[in-house]
């Protein structure tokens, strides 16, 4: 039977898919267009982990229940533009290296559901990378009890000066890998891992070296073994050819807490957590560590005398404690005497720009980007080099006085190592890898100091070309007190504002594009000093005594001509207050602390323009009895180190309202009389509760001309239905009823005994 093909272009290679509708996994349905897909939609992340690296292949041609096999040497039939290395005995064997998306789709297209990695990059075989304890319990071993093993060891490498990173297997077991610096032998390595091991099984008599299973007698081997030469490990994100589909998925460990079953990370949900929660190996290179067998190594390492030493847990403490906002301390770049440092920093001198810098030889290769680092392959940036930087600088924060040379504030952006991975005649190809920025680049010379800074490789997320969702709040009943900064709670649309490459868009919290509603807030050059950013906030408009007036703004998103909008920007112009910034210049700010990223985004606003910084307080009950007296809707109050959670309730932020709200469901409504007599009287409420709709009473303000007939058109567009709850209602005669599609929040003084709203005014639709 002729073979179905199909011909597809990945990036700029030409590849033909054949039989996309085979089913590799009977149990679970999941033909082999899913199983491409998946290599596909992950490739940036999976490419970070397996670039370079020597692979073996293990293929399943007839599906998991067929024969499979185990390759380390390149089929004969792989094309030429697949990179490869010769290794093993008189270098005879050609084991595939995948460094671009194409060679994920062609491994997939083979049946290739596993991907098993050796523990070196191409360019340095001899040196591993990171060392495994590959924890492998005894079959229908307690998933707990080995999580609670791997705490325990986790524990004990880090008092050993590792840092331990965790991955399921796509199997019963766990895999902890701590990154070391790529300069011992393989050897070297294993000996320092059984030299820790060894009296590691004195401490815990749960776990074993022992790798034949009948002198294992219940316990967990630790397979120290897999980390000599040429034996491989089972890739980050690799599928297995398991029942289920079951991954091998990175974790934090603090997510690996809730894990109940390691199959529930999977080929359905490894995706959803990589973009939720971002990939937890994402920084790994940046924390590799001699081997604490090293003496010289360590010796180097010595911190100053008026630093004592600290164990990377202590660093992120300290770096979570300190006060990002005030005090000009440096972000913590440990030492490790391998030379290979980097940073990025932020430059508000004359012009705001960057300053990339390299050590190499003692000194920090300099170049200024004015534009910030580019942030997709695509985008090239002007990179002018200059002069040398002494090593300071790696950590150099804080404000050079005015007057002098580069006066201005400075910032460390992004900081960590860096590689070098390919060098050209006119420039060469570098890594970052950082706790906050972890991306390849190509740098390359045009003339003289001028150089091109290119990005080459993709980010798993673009933050500027997705939609990205505001951060909810938890609602609280009193203003709490306590480490919180404290904000005026604004009263219009939510908003997430994108420059992308200089171009603005503004989207309310359901991502709608509302930019042409609000052409006086679309003046990019005017209001920004920067390019590219993604910004959280509040687009209002002001009533006479300058208070948000949420009727007039929600006017203004009603305009649907571009004509009406300019009248109304004229008449009735929306001001932007902006409290948080998530994306700037070529790295997302996520998970860096709130002060930090407001210090950003106070640096990326330029004065008087309709944007403003919403400004924070420390005393938060004067703010709310502020709220209070000027009929302002709440107050904010925000953890100083909490990062952002884009579309989640997060605990780092409450919101505490001066008056009780309620999202209700509009059920019907009365006919009006009157000056209403073409629209409606009032509404009828309910609220959605355990066993359905309660009835909640009517709301007959809060509503003017604009939104009477914008409301009464969607009403009369809904189906009609018999009453919907099982209460009285008020007014039954004269409502009619219809299906609850629509939302809207409701604002009361109290609920009263039948359960009714007292003082209810209507405030806005919901979604
Ligand atoms: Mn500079």
């Amino acid at each position: 039977m002729a073979k179905k093909k199909v011909h597809v272009e990945v990036g700029r290679r030409q590849l033909d898919l054949s039989n996309l509708d085979k089913v590799l996994y009977p149990d679970d349905g999941i033909v082999k267009a899913e199983i491409i897909e998946y290599y596909l939609q992950l490739a940036p992340t999976i490419l970070r982990h397996l670039r370079g690296r020597p692979l073996s292949l293990v293929r399943f041609p007839d599906g998991i229940y067929g024969e499979q096999f185990f390759q380390k040497n390149r089929p004969d039939w792989t094309p030429d533009w697949i990179d490869y290395i010769r290794l093993g005995n008189e270098k005879k064997k050609e084991y595939v290296v995948a460094n671009e998306e194409a060679t994920l789709v062609w491994l997939s297209n083979l049946a290739c559901l596993e991907v098993h990695q050796m523990h070196c990059i191409s360019k340095n075989t001899a040196s591993p990378d990171y060392i495994v304890y590959d924890l492998d319990p005894p079959e229908d071993y307690n998933f707990q009890a080995l999580k609670e093993i791997a705490f325990d060891l986790r524990e004990y490498l880090e008092r050993h000066n590792y840092h331990t990173f965790v991955k399921t297997t796509g199997g019963k077991g766990l895999h902890l890998v701590t990154p070391i610096d790529a300069r011992y032998t393989f050897e070297e390595a294993f000996q320092a891992a059984k030299g820790l091991i060894g009296p590691y099984l004195d401490k815990n008599p749960n776990t074993t070296l022992h790798i034949k299973k009948e002198s294992r007698k219940g316990r967990v081997l630790i397979d120290i073994y897999r980390n000599r030469p040429s034996q491989t490990i089972v890739s980050a994100y690799s599928l297995r050819g398991r029942k289920g589909a079951t991954a091998s998925v990175p974790v934090t460990w603090e997510y690996l807490k809730g894990v109940k079953n390691p199959s529930d990370l999977n080929l359905a949900s490894a995706l959803d957590l990589v973009l939720n929660e971002g990939d937890a190996w994402e920084s790994i290179r940046a924390w590799s560590v001699p081997l604490h067998t090293d003496k010289r190594a360590i010796a180097t390492k010595e911190l100053p005398a008026n630093k004592k030493h600290k164990t990377p847990e202590q660093l992120e403490e300290y770096e979570k404690k300190r006060d990002f906002g005030r005090t000009p301390e440096p972000d913590v770049v440990s030492d490790d005497g391998t030379g290979n440092r980097f940073v990025v920093q932020r430059h508000h001198a004359s012009h705001l720009h960057y300053d990339l810098r390299l050590e190499q030889d003692g000194v920090l290769k300099s170049w200024a980007v004015p534009r910030g680092m580019p942030p997709h392959p695509g985008v090239k940036r002007l990179a002018v080099q200059t002069e040398d930087h002494p090593l300071k600088y790696l950590s150099f924060e804080g404000e050079i006085p005015k007057g002098e040379y580069g006066g201005g504030m400075m910032w460390v952006f992004a900081s960590g190592k860096y590689e070098i991975t390919k060098e050209k005649k006119d420039g060469f190809y570098f890594r970052l890898s950082g706790k906050t920025l972890n991306a390849d680049y190509r740098m390359h010379l045009m003339k003289g100091k001028e150089w091109l800074l290119e990005r080459v490789d993709n980010p798993q997320q673009d933050m500027l070309n997705k939609e990205v969702k505001p951060m909810l709040a938890d609602t609280l009943k009193r203003v709490p007190s306590g480490d919180y900064l404290y904000e005026v709670k604004w009263d219009g649309i939510r908003t997430i504002i994108t420059l992308n490459e200089g171009k603005l868009t503004i989207r309310s919290r359901n991502m709608n594009d509302i930019t042409d509603q609000f052409p006086e807030l679309n003046i990019p050059e005017e209001a920004f000093r920067i390019n590219n950013a993604v910004f959280d906030g509040e687009i209002v408009c002001l009533d006479a005594q300058g208070k948000p007036d949420f009727k007039k703004v929600i006017k203004r998103l009603m305009t649907k001509r571009s004509v009406d909008a300019e009248r109304f920007a004229a008449r009735n112009p929306a001001h932007c207050y902006l409290f948080d910034c998530l994306y700037l210049d070529g790295r997302s700010l996520l998970t860096d602390p709130l002060l930090r990223r407001r210090d950003w985004l106070r640096d990326s606003m330029r004065f008087d323009t309709p944007y403003r910084m919403s400004e924070i307080v420390e005393d938060g009950r004067a703010l709310f009895k502020a709220a209070k007296e000027h009929g302002i809707e709440g107050v904010m109050a925000k953890d100083p180190l909490g990062k952002y959670s884009p579309g989640k309730r997060s605990e780092a932020w409450k919101k505490v309202k001066v008056k009780e709200t309620l999202d209700c469901h509009i059920i019907g409504y009365t006919k009006g009389e009157g000056e209403r007599e073409k629209y409606f009287s009032s509404l009828q409420l309910a609220v959605l509760e355990n066993d359905g709709l309660v009835y909640r009473g009517k709301v007959g303000t809060g509503f003017d001309d604009v939104l009477f007939k914008w409301l009464k058109d969607k009403l009369s567009n809904l189906p009609k239905v018999d009453k919907p709850v099982k209460e009285e209602a008020h007014d039954e005669k004269v409502s009619v009823w219809v299906d609850p599609q629509l939302k809207c929040e409701v604002e009361f003084s109290m609920i009263t005994n039948n359960g009714t709203f007292r003082d209810p005014v209507f405030k806005k639709m919901v979604d």
